[in-house]
């Protein structure tokens, strides 16, 4: 009978797959829909009693990371601009699947890059990824010492039962700027990635996943912080999260007329809108 079992125990889980997918899908037009119509939809005051968990998006939420990135390639010689760059970055996402992770992955786009320059070397191809690496460590580092980012974090930790990272990125990468801001992981509680999950944000799966790591929790004890609408807030809005938006390194984006999350424009903000 174990064969049986073994059989429908994974129809079970291919039928939940399934409802899971037609759920996204659903969701997904859903958006399309209310926000061609109202702009954005369902979202609520933030509620300051009963919130126990914080998760915040890392790349120009708590760190300027575009920037970095930018900063980090000129450093080592990669022009951001440069065709084969561009070209290398092009080819690696026409490859994957949408919102797979790898399609981030700057170690494959400096490889293509050297293969069409056809300068490819290992050694060379090694040396892009290890200095690319370091700079961009180097400034996540001195950016969060120099700004005190650590005490935000410290004080906000008080109010909160346990805060996380929730990122669309390599673990590698993510794990390369959690060092560098909290080296001995004394601010957060633990780092979510797109490449363990399968899928990127804003995939529902990416915030079910952060609400199971933190101890099956229910969406509304959690604020989620982000600065992209796409990949942060519209979906943590429409999962029941409470949803704070910061424009602390975009400040030219839309400004939200809605009464349904929050704008910050400094991560201390936050410290006034969660007391
Ligand atoms: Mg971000």
């Amino acid at each position: 009978m174990r064969p049986l079992i073994g059989g429908s125990v994974k129809k079970i889980d291919r039928r939940r797959e399934v409802k899971n997918e037609r759920q996204e899908k659903a969701r997904q037009e859903r958006w399309i829909i209310e926000k061609e119509k109202h702009g954005f939809f369902f979202i609520r005051m933030l509620r300051k009693d009963g919130m126990k968990y914080l998760i915040f998006d890392i790349d120009d939420t708590l760190i300027p990371s575009t920037k970095f990135y930018a900063e980090a390639m000129q450093e080592i010689g990669v022009d951001p601009e440069d065709k084969a760059y561009l070209d290398g970055r092009l080819e690696t996402k026409k490859d994957l699947p949408e919102g797979y992770p790898s399609s981030r992955n700057r170690v494959i786009y400096f490889k293509k890059m050297l293969e069409l320059k056809g300068e490819y070397t290992p050694q060379r191809h090694y040396q892009l990824v290890s200095g690319y690496e370091k700079a961009l460590s180097y400034r996540v580092k001195h950016f969060w010492e120099s700004n005190r980012r650590s005490e935000i974090i410290m004080e906000l930790k008080k109010q909160f039962k346990r805060v996380i990272l929730l990122s669309n990125e390599t673990t590698r990468m993510q794990l390369l700027k959690w060092q560098a801001m909290d080296p001995e992981g004394e601010l957060f509680d633990g780092l979510i990635t797109s490449e363990e999950v399968g899928i990127e944000k804003p995939h529902f799966k990416m915030f079910q996943k952060a609400l199971q790591y933190l101890g099956n929790v229910p969406a509304e004890e959690s604020v989620m912080v982000g600065d992209s609408f796409e990949h942060d807030i519209v979906p943590a809005l429409d999962l029941g999260f409470s949803v704070i938006h910061t424009k602390e390194f975009k400040p030219t984006a839309l400004r939200s007329e809605s009464q349904r999350y929050q704008q910050i424009f400094h991560l201390e903000d936050l410290k006034k809108i969660i007391r």
